[in-house]
């Protein structure tokens, strides 16, 4: 058990985690970062063509290892440790973890990420980042005079179709009731798009097929059961996302869907910073969550400055 007040802690182990990690440490002030059990979202991709500065691109992987590389030269420390709870204590925050560690900080950034939701039907683990996507903002360039299959009806899987419309030969979205959830104006966009998309209503997807990548997709008709198997070259899930927030439960305050409200990147607890996909169910990119692992990390920075001239520390 290590009590002492951390000025810092980072809680999340991805992209916005660790530009965070790099401008706090930097900035002198030995950030400590608690990094969960399960990998970051580039840690599961392959190629990443739209983060500037790598004109060939960059594997994912290597990304996020070279931010976290670099936030460690300059004294950022990592620790493997999955946050169980949070606690507000006076001047600060107690942290606790599952392996029952506990922590506090003057301050807390969190950057727990969000994990699309998954529909679980066979083939879809085997095929992530083999033709199933979870993200065609960052994908339909790859899928250039392909078909493709979206999966779901909300707002997210008209933008997904969207995307790939610019580039996709042919674009078909599964949806499994008989309307769209999404906002008028997002389905009014989309459905007039016919030269190119088409939707097969009241249908569930079964199974995504394939050898080395994505061949098809089986679906079945909720209605009368018949299956069919879509030929594809890519299946992007669009059926939201799961911010990871459980272990926030009271601290501040979620949107319905559990993302964390922030004002820029403030929350509405003063002292806890979030940057990261954990409060953006809108761009969710590499790019928009290292800026805001920055915000987070110049917002702590002047917190910290505030708390000391207060005499608080
Ligand atoms: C397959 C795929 C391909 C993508 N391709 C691109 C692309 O080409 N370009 C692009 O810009 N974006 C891409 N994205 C989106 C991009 O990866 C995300 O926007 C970005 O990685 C989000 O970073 P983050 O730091 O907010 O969170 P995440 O990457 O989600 O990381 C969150 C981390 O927090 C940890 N964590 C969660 N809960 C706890 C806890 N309680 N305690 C401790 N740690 C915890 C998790 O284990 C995880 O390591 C892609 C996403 C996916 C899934």
């Amino acid at each position: 058990m290590n009590l002492d007040f951390r000025n810092v802690i980072i809680i999340g182990g991805g992209i916005s985690a660790h530009t965070a990690a790099l401008y706090t440490a930097r900035a002198s002030l030995q950030p400590l970062i608690l990094s969960g059990d399960n990998p970051d979202q580039l840690s599961l991709t392959t190629l990443v063509e739209n983060f500037p500065g790598f004109p060939e691109g960059i594997q994912g992987p290597n990304l996020v290892d070279n931010a976290k590389k670099q936030a460690q030269k300059f004294g950022a420390e990592y620790k493997n440790a999955q946050v169980s709870s949070v606690k507000k204590i006076p001047n600060g925050f107690e942290i606790q973890t599952s392996e029952n560690e506990m922590f506090r900080a003057r301050t807390l950034i969190i950057s727990t990420g969000a994990s699309a939701r998954m529909t679980g039907i066979p083939g879809e683990s085997n095929f992530l980042g083999r033709g199933l996507s979870t993200c065609a903002v960052c994908d339909a360039a790859l899928y250039r005079n392909k078909n493709t299959v979206v999966i779901g009806g909300g707002d997210a899987a008209m933008e997904e179709s969207m995307a790939l419309y610019k580039f996709a030969k042919k674009v078909t979205i599964v949806h499994r009731r008989d309307e769209f959830k999404a906002s008028q104006i997002m389905q009014d966009r989309v459905l007039k798009l016919t030269d190119k998309i088409s939707v097969m209503w009241n249908t569930a997807p079964i199974e995504v097929k394939g050898e080395k990548f994505v061949n098809g997709l089986t679906v079945k008709d909720v209605n009368t059961g018949k299956e069919t198997l879509i030929p594809t070259d890519g299946v992007f899930l669009a059926i939201g996302h799961i911010p990871n927030t459980k272990f926030l439960s009271g601290l501040v305050e979620l949107t319905e869907e559990g993302f964390i409200k922030a004002n820029g990147v403030k929350t509405s607890q003063p002292g806890i910073f979030a940057a990261g996909d954990v409060m953006d169910p809108r761009y969710k990119q590499a790019i928009t969550s290292a800026g805001t692992g920055c915000q987070a990390a110049l917002e702590a920075e002047w917190y910290l400055e505030k708390m000391h001239a207060e005499g608080k520390y």
